[in-house]
């Protein structure tokens, strides 16, 4: 080939690009169709036109790179259209609803508790409208958020004074910063827990400022070594809710009464770490037996610490109970102002705490306890009612089955005990092993509008229905059939 030939072609080439890219419109008079004015309403007239220049640009390229398209389509309504899409794919929050159809009820991942309506609804009034959070309104003078609900809480787990902060790590963070800074807490080796994202016992006390004890063995601590351990640096003697994990087996732990007697006898106070901490006796509706808040104050804890949004079943935060002496120093601290919860969790907690004055009707109004205490028949009977939703969606490549399966409550509390419920399986037709096929199903369960979280286990996908109540199950089955595989 001679060099002038191929000065021809390059120049055939660059013709030929210059036709197909005059028809790609200016941005301008895409902009003045109706349709354009319209997207201009939505999202602003400076993401529409960086929209609308993206798509033109993309267009060009691909023409360039020897895309053909239908010569009857219209450019200006392709742009459009792209633009539009680009536009809604940037507006959809990232913060989004799912299905949790893990089997875990407060799934730490997917957010922990489901607030009850009542929280809903201050959470809404408090968002909208302004509030004396700290406002007194009997003197008319500044107030003290802390006393809003501080009673209410004090009646609900007989402690003398309460404070609330972000989280239940907050909570021990602040309660060991104010009360063993530059001193020693007594702690057994078998209750050195480490909570999921990085909560470590051990880590808090040294960002508290406070020296860890370390006292007894992995599966047996005994009274005398708390005893012994006591010196003139001691501040705390502390006892930590082993939430995540159980020691079977050759084991001993002193318990609470026993920590607190001997702490008292030393003129020590004495705290626990419950973790998730409950306010009534799980047992009445069924469930396993978790020490309540009331209990560890009666058995003598000088404070406790404990989630809002783990059994409790409200709002992420950290809640301190005890004496009144102890509290005060606590809410004095620093770090409390750096930590305090805002005005929607002060909002939404009101409303949770105030349903356990009527612990009879807790099971109903109570979501997380609702959750919980959901009948296996309940769960049974919407398995086989979604079953052939389901495995018309999925094809004849899967097959689907309603199996008894067990929850679990999450979040660390009772990790041993499992609820008995049901759910959906999702295998691979005709018996053939395939984690490549449940993988891609999952993640397709994933692209969902709405998400749905299952579980790959034993070669199948299982779809666990505690947490999918009535209401949201008309919507769960329409969404099934959006499912692209
Ligand atoms: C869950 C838990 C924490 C942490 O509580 P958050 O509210 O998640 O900050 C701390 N200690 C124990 C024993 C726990 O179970």
């Amino acid at each position: 080939m001679s060099e002038v030939s191929g000065n021809d072609l390059d120049r055939d080439a660059g013709k030929h690009a210059h036709t197909v890219l005059a028809r790609v419109p200016a941005v301008e008079r895409v902009l003045s169709s109706a349709d354009a004015q319209a997207l201009i309403g939505e999202h602003g007239r400076t993401q529409v036109v960086d929209a609308i220049r993206a798509a033109a640009d993309a267009l060009r390229r691909e023409l360039l790179a020897g895309a053909s398209y239908d010569p009857a389509l219209r450019f200006d309504a392709k742009l459009i259209g792209d633009a539009a899409r680009a536009l809604d794919a940037r507006a959809r929050p990232h913060l989004r609803a799912v299905f949790n159809l893990t089997g875990t009820v407060l799934h730490t991942n997917l957010g922990r508790a489901l607030l009850p309506d009542e929280a809903v609804r201050a959470v809404i009034e408090a968002l909208t409208r302004p509030m004396n959070l700290e406002f007194d309104l009997a003197t008319g003078s500044r107030g003290d958020r802390d006393d809003l609900i501080d009673p209410l809480i004090c009646e609900l787990t007989g402690a003398e004074a309460a404070t609330v902060v972000n989280n239940n790590a907050a909570a021990v963070l602040l309660a060991l910063s104010a009360l063993a800074s530059k001193k020693e807490v007594i702690v057994s080796r078998g209750e050195l827990v480490e909570i999921g994202g990085a909560f470590r016992i051990p880590d808090i006390m040294s960002h508290a400022g406070a020296k860890l004890r370390e006292v007894g063995t992995t599966n047996r601590t005994h009274l005398n070594d708390y005893d012994e351990a006591i010196n003139a640096r001691t501040a705390l003697l502390m006892k930590v809710h082993c939430s995540n994990y159980a020691i079977e087996g050759f084991t001993k732990s002193v318990s609470v009464d026993e920590v607190a007697q001997l702490a008292h006898a030393r003129g020590l106070p004495m705290a626990v770490d419950l973790g998730s901490g409950t306010l009534v006796d799980l047992a009445q509706f069924g469930l396993p037996r978790e020490p309540t808040v009331r209990e560890s104050i009666a058995a003598g804890a000088d404070l406790v610490t404990f989630s809002g949004d783990k059994l409790l079943g409200g709002p992420q935060a950290g809640l301190i109970v005890g004496r009144a002496e102890l509290v005060r120093k606590i809410r004095k601290h620093p770090l409390k102002r750096a930590l305090r919860v805002g005005k929607l969790t002060l909002a939404a907690l009101e409303p949770v705490l105030r349903l356990y004055r009527a612990p009879e009707l807790l099971r109903d109004r109570l979501t997380t306890l609702r959750l919980l205490t959901r009948p296996a028949t309940d769960m049974h009977v919407q398995a086989l009612r979604l079953q052939e939703p389901m495995q018309r969606a999925l094809g004849g490549a899967y097959c689907v089955t309603a199996e008894p399966m067990s929850s679990q409550i999450g979040s660390g509390a009772l990790p041993v005990d499992r609820l008995p419920g049901y759910g959906l399986v999702v295998r691979n037709a005709a018996g053939k092993r395939g984690g490549r096929a449940l993988m891609k199903l999952e993640a397709a369960l994933r692209a969902l509008p709405r998400p749905v979280i299952g579980r790959i286990a034993d070669d199948a996908l299982h779809l666990d229905l505690r947490c999918l109540e009535a209401a949201d199950e008309a919507a769960f089955a329409a969404q099934c059939a959006e499912l692209r595989l």
